[in-house]
This record gives C-alpha cells, sequence and structure tokens, in this order.
C-alpha cells in the first residue's frame, strides 16, 4: 500500500493505485506519493531479506 496526499487540500489516503481524484475536495489529479512511507508490504520485504542474510 502507498500513502498518497492530496497538493490542493492536503488529505491523506492510503491505496494500492494512485487515486484519480481526491475524495475530500474532489479535485482531479492533485494526489501525489507520499515518499519515505513504510507500508506492511516493504515491511514484510525488508524481513525478508533479514532471514536471508542470516542464512
Ligand atoms: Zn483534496
Amino acid at each position: 500500500m502507498a500513502i498518497w496526499q492530496c497538493s490542493s487540500c492536503g488529505t491523506i489516503k492510503e491505496s494500492r493505485c494512485k487515486p484519480k481524484k481526491c475524495p475530500q475536495c474532489n479535485s482531479e489529479n492533485t494526489m501525489i506519493k507520499k515518499e519515505g512511507v513504510t507500508t506492511k508490504e516493504e515491511a514484510c520485504t525488508s524481513k525478508r531479506t533479514c532471514k536471508k542474510r542470516k542464512s
């Protein structure tokens, strides 16, 4: 899951795909992906990497 934030009103939405429009202000193409946010999938991937390193 990725975190998306509306550049217009700042609403944060969690979605796998990029939202077409903001659920709060209904502005189109304002949802921008927030970088540096750890999602569940990313955490799972890093755990696998740790196990590989140990073995
Ligand atoms: Zn908005």
